[in-house]
């Protein structure tokens, strides 16, 4: 899907080469690389390597830097560099936390290793979401280098905490009112794709109640995890199949996964407890409160007629998807940036959250783009190309280019 740039002016050409001169491979993919060696795994989410790399290059060309937290390895760096006329302010974030890396033995190259073959850098957080980071620290780096005047501020936050919810991260930041601005830009691996949206997600953590006996005389007891058998089935068979039909021109089709399951307590005492997790990602369309309701009816269905038997569906999170206006001037501004790059830009949805949610409370339009493959995020050999990250760079700068000077 594209939208017709109505209005926009086209950037000046000589700041175009101007900014684009600045920004190197070498450093580019320097910062990238050193950032996947700082192997900053969540949990424990220590982040204070990576936020002290990039204040560092940021304070080198004139950003006003502080590193804030709740504790100093959940932190987060805060860079502003501002202009001289009280003009709209953007804001680049991206995460610097990274997902545990699973069996080791999956992976062919070392997960922290950076290592470089055939276009590609390989290492957890390559793509998800250091490469975004090292982008966004680059082109603000090129930005100033340039010497092209701000009318407005270029705020670069490199953040804590994603991979968890992101409370202690951007959420601290929104939160304790430490970053404002009218245009965002969260980066994740979106495949260089504009996401202007992403789904809505709904946690129902689901227990069937019973009754204990000995296991010896099993018609003694109402028999919990028996029936969320009977449960699990019937969500499979009939709710299931509705939800996958409700998609959208812009997010992922709904979804449902049934994520995590507990109950028991003895092999010798029938359980009178079962409980389940469910991660619905929900469309524009479908409310929290419900698709917590469907879940609870479906259930309360499979067990109809079941004597001595009780169903309890609690919502552990709850938040609706997300779409802003594909004619805002983030939106515009970035699609000009692809044109001016030689791309023709796609506009999309994010398929998995991100820190949006978190901006999205300020009010602001939150485009989410950045280099990298989804598919690569949280697997073993994840990789990112270096010719994306440069791209992604150039993005982020002719971006910026476009709304603060
Ligand atoms: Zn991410």
């Amino acid at each position: 899907m594209s939208v017709n740039l109505k209005w926009m002016p086209e950037i000046d050409r000589g700041q175009v080469d101007q900014v684009l001169a600045h920004i190197k491979e070498d450093e580019v993919i320097g910062l990238l690389s050193d950032l996947i060696r700082l192997q900053s795994i969540n949990p424990p989410g220590d982040v204070s390597g990576g936020a002290q790399l990039c204040r560092a290059l940021l304070d080198d060309v004139g950003f006003d830097t502080q590193i804030v937290g709740p504790s100093n390895e959940q932190c987060s760096l805060i860079a502003k560099l501002p202009g001289h006329s009280g003009g709209p302010r953007l804001l680049l974030n991206a995460h610097l936390d990274v997902v545990p890396i699973g069996e080791h033995s999956s992976w062919r190259y070392p997960p922290f290793g950076a290592q470089r073959r055939d276009g590609r850098i390989y290492g957890r957080g390559a793509a998800d979401d250091k490469a975004s980071v090292a982008a966004q620290v680059m082109a603000g780096v090129a930005l100033a280098r340039s010497g092209v005047p701000l009318t407005g501020t270029l705020i670069i936050t490199e953040v804590a905490d994603e991979e968890t919810g992101g409370d202690l991260g951007s959420g601290f930041l929104v939160d304790n009112e430490l970053v404002q601005a009218e245009h965002v830009i969260v980066g994740e691996p979106t495949n260089g794709v504009l996401c202007i949206g992403e789904r809505g997600r709904v946690v129902v953590e689901l227990t069937v109640i019973g009754s204990t006996g000995h296991s010896a005389a099993p018609l003694t007891g109402v028999n919990a995890i028996e029936i969320m058998g009977k449960v699990i089935n019937t969500l499979s068979m009939e709710l299931w199949p509705q939800i996958t039909n409700r998609d959208h021109p812009i997010l992922s089709p709904s979804t449902a996964t049934i994520s995590f399951v507990t109950g028991g307590i003895k092999s010798n005492v029938i359980p009178d407890r079962c409980t389940i997790q469910i991660d619905r990602r929900i469309v524009e369309l479908e409310s929290v409160d419900a698709t917590v309701a469907e879940i609870r009816e479906t259930a309360e269905r499979a067990v109809k007629g079941i004597r001595g038997v009780a169903i309890e569906a609690k919502k552990l999170i709850g938040r609706s998807a997300r779409i802003i206006n594909a004619e805002s001037p983030v939106v515009q501004a970035a699609q000009l940036a692809s044109r001016w790059l030689g791309h023709e830009p796609s506009l999309g949805g994010f398929f998995a959250g991100s820190d949006a949610k978190h901006f999205a409370r300020q009010n602001c339009s939150t485009l989410i783009v950045g280099p990298g493959d989804p598919d690569t995020a949280h697997t073993p050999d994840e990789w990112v190309g270096v010719e994306d990250v440069l791209n992604a760079t150039r993005l982020y700068a002719l971006t910026a280019l476009r709304l603060v000077t």
